[in-house]
């Protein structure tokens, strides 16, 4: 079968990664982003501050909550949410350009976020859940990355607890991540890329040809 000597790549992959907060997930994905120079990251929005060692446009955009609102309506979000009082969204163009292009993306998401991507892109999206091996790793975790303070560290195990229940929203999340030991963990994610990858609704059946 010819391909009409149009495009021959496959459709980009949505690799969807969330965690209850402190769950190491920051982490993942820069390993991940590091080792795979076929993946690229979703830069989302953000009305929150930058914290030391963020860059505008590498870490997030960031931005004011009147600019949010306008391209917000102005439908430039795939999805967006509120996220311990602060909005966060991610732009649609540059997403549905890598799919359509067979880039693969990563997504550094909230729950809420990985529900709606999941909906709004079957086929193309893979959800992946990343917990922290117990409670007490997971707090000592957000204590030692020293930018939060006593509240907001209370906030958010308050929150995780929340979280953890999603884990077993299996229309949202295809794979699950126990990020104990920091290695296995990201070569575990590379394995998720790898065996999705490899899909044969991903790879062109050689017979046709
Ligand atoms: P942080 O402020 O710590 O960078 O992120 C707080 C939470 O917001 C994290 O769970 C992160 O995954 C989530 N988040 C970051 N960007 C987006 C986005 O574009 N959409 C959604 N729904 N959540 C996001």
């Amino acid at each position: 079968m010819s391909d009409g000597g149009a495009r021959t790549t496959r459709r980009g992959i949505l690799f969807v990664v969330s965690a209850p907060s402190g769950g190491g997930k920051t982490t993942l994905v820069k390993a991940a982003l590091e080792t795979d120079p076929e993946l690229s990251l979703s830069v989302s929005l953000t009305t929150r501050q930058p914290r030391v060692g963020e860059l505008d446009g590498r870490d997030y955009f960031f931005v004011s909550a009147e600019e949010f609102n306008r391209r917000r309506a102005a439908g430039e979000f795939a999805e967006w949410a509120e996220v311990f009082d602060h909005a966060y969204a991610t732009p649609r163009g540059p997403l549905e350009d890598s799919i359509e292009n067979g880039r693969d993306v990563l997504l550094d998401v909230d729950i809420q976020g990985a529900r709606a991507l999941k909906k709004l892109y079957a086929g193309d999206a893979v959800g992946i859940f990343v917990v922290p091996p117990n409670f007490a790793a997971l707090e000592a975790r957000l204590r030692a990355r020293g930018t939060d303070s006593e509240e907001q560290i209370a906030r958010r195990l308050q929150r995780v607890r929340t979280e953890m229940s999603a884990t077993a929203e299996t229309d949202v999340y295809d794979y699950r991540i126990i990020n104990e030991d920091r290695d296995r963990a990201a070569s575990e994610i590379r394995t998720i890329l790898a065996a999705e990858r490899l899909r044969l609704t991903r790879v062109p059946d050689p017979t046709l040809d």
